[in-house]
């Protein structure tokens, strides 16, 4: 039907309204999804809005609407009036489309007011209610119609258009389609029906400051139930609403003032609302899904998303909010304990409070989403304390929930409303005693005695306390309801158990902010340029070992960032940093074992004559040095890197970064500087079937040496080139000849040292050269911000030319505490001997896909610093940048982080935190092969 929608333009409307009407003025053209709408303004004033239908539209329908205006608006002026043509008809033919017109009503569409007042809503009961009445005696066959948008086809539609929304949104429609075909749907048979304006929603209602000032579009009109008008009005009028239960039930005092409801048309109202809105999140689905591109059907649909999940709890939510209660039990203390995934108070639950809605990693759970967010709040006290019922209800059912982990001995009471709407409240963690004096449909009155509080041994192995739970629907489940739901469904399970806290006399349960508000507040606050990764961000807040943690609980196999390199808040180097830091912090002014013991200690995992150190903050600082020590060494000025290489982020590494000074925002490479192709054996000028392949990129080298050169900066393994291994004999070729001319060797390890690459301590041992400058930076403080640079004495004395080095933060004795404890860690736990046998056992898995997929093109790297590289053809090795950032999605979507990198961004990088085990390269190779599998 939307393809047959009219196309005329303003002048064309003009034309139709000086010719039909003899109408003249301004012309707008209206929003519209079907028709085409244009408004009109004469000169003198008046507003007619001139409707050009749909070439499909049934004609008796047109004829439908205008005689229900004129019938209703002969009691009510709130619908437009239809202007005839100076012929007197009301219809007219135009290009074969049907054109009439309306006098416009003036007001602000309702969608379009953010505070709703009660008053307002009040008074939109009312007109509707005196809508309904003005409906009275009027009928036309084309209103008894099979009519999609009519109410009682809604739960037909739902159930056909279901499977396409999204998970979360399914939940949640699930859940209220559930209660709809318990609670509502017996009672549709008897509801009265009648002609109804059939759709007002919010921009069909006109309103002016607390003053209903229009219905428009009678478009949507059928022969339905006569409630309808008011629960679809209520529908969008509660979108948003922080109290959707109280929206409807002002709306219908205010239609009780014009028009009665029976008892059954009364408990309708609220379903057959919330009917609605499932039925247009469906049908917005089934829309985008045929029309991807077509914006204005989703006009209301963040609104709906919003909305839904509220809508279980909020007629129980808003009749307990008049409610009070008797206390629930004696607290020891009302501390609130932060017991999230990111929380300080994760180790020994102390007396306080536990928090409702709050992600947690104590459950066991499944390694990427398990049951994290907790759905009741904890009150902790000794066994034996006394529980009462907050309020009046009934034993609905108990049980010994023996299992670890689970309630213990549980109780579930019933309730009702005023209204009889029914709710249940669950005790978890009470004393089996507790059990032995209940019984199923005992009632207990308010503040009457439950029981106890159970012990730790009998109450599912919890420190004493109770677990205290709201349910809106119990779903059938009884004391198998969860007290604990996945992320993916948070939305859906604190609708079905909203924050208890009221029922026990406590504030609500405060939130971290969420993901979305933290983004917010971090475009606000931080240069947007600090890149983000992954479209929809992470939000991690724990990190443990190889495993990252987001805010919501799901853990994530950390195989991307290689700064914690003996794993994400070691212990030993947790603790050898807050010892130090409580007894001393200070710089290289004092004289510091701590500082002697770590450059001793580090300049020992390095040849001679490497033998003095310097330590700083950040590898930029390390490279920033490395350059002015190579210039005070030599007197010259000119540097050569490689092709793609990256080195930090100070002004001079810029220059000494092609993959930022030629990337976006560069400015090219400067006069100073001289780039010597990637020596890339997979795709470079030289490939590795070539034997003399090292040789020959060496030789590019050495075409740029010469008595302006100063030295020769490179990755021993060029990261950010794509995981590069230099071929052989390239760097001791590339040495030599830069030596040769006088030039001075820098090996930026910053990526690879520390063992990284299973084979040896550095990178450049590989190669079996000894640079005459190692810049170490990353691993070095797993997090904490340490780098160093190691030279030979020679070098250091030449920089030692009368002005001061000093960094205030760099060497400090904090710094030097972790340096040690990772260089300890390191040892202790053999992590470059583990490196290489998990890079061997990930290498040797990852290399057939070369042959089982024409997608991989190379499968390199040693120990834990791998790449896999994509290629959409084999002969030109065209890079396959969108495959890698899919797969990279995908990895994430199944809780493995990875990265892609190279100058094609092509490339897959593995390059995890040391204790990444072979269980994690199993998984990783599994997820990577069932994505290629699957096809990308
Ligand atoms: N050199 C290399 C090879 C790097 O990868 C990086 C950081 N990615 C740096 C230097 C700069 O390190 P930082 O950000 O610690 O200054």
């Amino acid at each position: 039907m939307l393809s047959h929608a009219p196309r005329f333009d303003a002048q064309a409307a003009a034309r139709v309204a000086r010719d039909l009407y003899g109408l003249s003025g301004t012309v707008r053209s209206l929003t519209s999804e079907r028709d085409q709408n244009f408004l009109l303004e004469t000169s003198a004033g008046e507003r007619v809005v001139l409707k050009i239908a749909n070439a499909l539209e049934d004609p008796a329908m047109l004829d439908a609407q205008q005689r229900a205006m004129t019938h209703v608006g002969s009691t009510l002026d709130l619908a437009p009036r239809v202007i005839p043509t100076r012929q007197g008809s009301t219809l007219h033919s135009v290009d074969g489309h049907l054109v009439w017109a309306v006098s416009h009503r003036p007001g602000t569409p309702l969608g379009l007011i953010r505070h709703r007042s009660p008053v307002l809503l009040e008074a939109l009961g009312a007109e509707i209610g005196a809508l309904t009445r003005a409906f009275r005696g009027f009928d036309h066959p084309a209103l008894h119609r099979d009519f999609y948008w009519d109410l009682a086809r809604g739960r037909s539609l739902v159930a056909l258009y279901r499977p396409l929304l999204a998970p979360d949104v399914g939940a949640t429609v699930d859940v209220l389609m559930d209660r709809f075909d318990r609670e509502a749907a017996p009672l549709l048979a008897d509801l009265p029906r009648s002609a109804i304006h059939g759709d007002l929603n919010d921009f069909n209602v006109l309103v002016d400051g607390d003053r209903v000032t229009g219905f428009v579009d009678f478009g949507d009109m059928v022969y339905g139930y006569t409630v309808g008008d008011l629960a679809i009005a209520a529908a969008y009028a509660m979108l948003d609403s922080a109290d959707p239960a109280a929206v409807v039930s002002q709306m219908t005092r205010g239609y009780l003032t014009q028009c009665p409801l029976s008892e059954t048309e009364r408990a309708a109202v609220f379903p057959l609302a919330v009917l609605r809105l499932c039925t247009s999140a469906c049908v917005a689905a089934h829309q985008q899904r045929e029309r991807p591109d077509n914006a204005y059907l989703g006009v209301s649909q963040a609104a709906i998303r919003r909305t839904l999940p509220r809508l279980n709890s909020a007629r129980i939510v808003s009749w307990l909010a008049t409610q009070s209660f008797a206390p629930v039990m004696d607290l020891p203390s009302r501390e609130v304990l932060d017991l999230s995934v990111g929380g300080s108070s994760m180790d020994g639950v102390r007396a306080g409070i536990g928090r409702w809605d709050e992600p947690r990693l104590i459950y066991t759970a499944p390694f990427f989403e398990g049951r994290t967010i907790h759905l009741g709040i904890d009150l902790f006290a000794p066994p034996g304390t006394p529980v009462h019922a907050p309020l009046r209800g009934s034993v609905h059912a108990m049980a010994d929930n023996a299992q670890p982990q689970d309630y213990g001995p549980v109780v579930v009471l019933a309730h009702q409303t005023d209204e009889g709407v029914p709710f249940f409240t669950l005790y978890g963690h009470l004393s089996r005693e507790t059990l032995g004096r209940l019984t199923v449909g005992q009632t207990i009155e308010r503040g009457a005695l439950i029981g106890t509080l159970g012990a730790t041994e009998e109450n599912g192995q919890w420190p004493p306390h109770l677990h205290l739970q709201l349910i809106v629907d119990l779903l059938g489940m009884g004391t198998d309801f969860p007290g604990v739901g996945t992320a993916a469904q948070r939305d859906v399970w604190r609708s079905l158990s909203p924050d208890p806290s009221l029922l026990a006399g406590l504030p609500p349960s405060a939130h971290e902010p969420d993901k979305a508000e933290t983004l917010a507040a971090r475009q606000r606050l931080v240069g947007h340029n600090v890149s983000i990764a992954y479209a929809d961000p992470l939000k991690i807040v724990r990190g443990w070992k190889q495993y990252l943690y987001d805010d919501v609980g799901r853990r994530y196999l950390d195989a991307y960032n290689n700064v914690p390199h003996v794993g994400h808040a070691h212990p030993r180097v947790v603790q050898a940093a807050a010892e130090q830091m409580a007894v001393l912090n200070t710089n290289t002014r004092y004289l510091s074992d701590r500082l002697t013991e770590y450059a001793e200690r580090l300049v020992s995992t390095l040849p001679a004559p490497l033998r003095v150190c310097y330590i700083v903050n950040s590898a930029s600082e390390a490279n920033e040095l490395a350059l002015r020590l190579t210039r005070a060494r030599t007197g010259r000025r000119d540097m050569i890197v490689l092709e793609a290489a990256y080195h930090g982020n100070t002004t001079s590494l810029i220059d000494l970064s092609p993959y930022k000074h030629l990337g976006p925002g560069g400015t090219g490479t400067p006069s100073w500087v001289h780039v010597a192709p990637l020596p890339d054996d997979y795709r470079g000028l030289y490939r590795r079937a070539d034997p003399a392949c090292g040789h020959k990129y060496a030789r590019h080298v050495a075409e740029l040496v010469g008595p302006h050169i100063a030295g020769f900066l490179a990755e021993t393994c060029p990261s950010v080139g794509g995981q590069i291994m230099l071929p052989p004999g390239y760097l001791a070729e590339a040495y030599q000849s830069v030596r040769g001319a006088g030039g001075v060797c820098i090996a930026d390890e910053v990526q690879t040292g520390l063992g990284r690459m299973g084979t040896h301590f550095w990178a450049f041992e590989s190669h079996g050269v000894v640079p005459d400058i190692v810049v170490m930076g990353k691993p070095l403080g797993n997090g904490h911000p340490l780098a160093a640079v190691v030279t030979t004495r020679e070098i250091a004395d030449a920089f030692d030319n009368g002005m001061e080095y000093f960094s205030t933060f760099g060497g400090n004795t904090v710094s030097c505490a972790v340096g040690l404890a990772v260089l300890d860690v390191l040892r202790d736990e053999q992590l470059q001997q583990h490196a290489l046998t998990v890079g061997n056992h990930m290498l040797r898995a990852l290399r057939p896909f070369i042959e089982r997929y024409p997608l991989v093109g190379d499968v390199r790297g040693s120990g834990l610093f791998l790449g896999v590289e994509l290629v959409r053809d084999r002969e030109t090795l065209e890079p396959a940048a969108s495959e890698a950032t899919t797969i990279v999605n995908r990895m994430r979507a199944d809780g493995i982080l990875v990265g892609t990198d190279g100058p094609y961004h092509n490339v897959i990088k593995i390059r995890p935190p040391m204790p990444f085990d072979l269980a994690d390269a199993d998984r990783l190779v599994e997820t990577l092969d069932r994505i290629c599998a699957d096809g990308v």
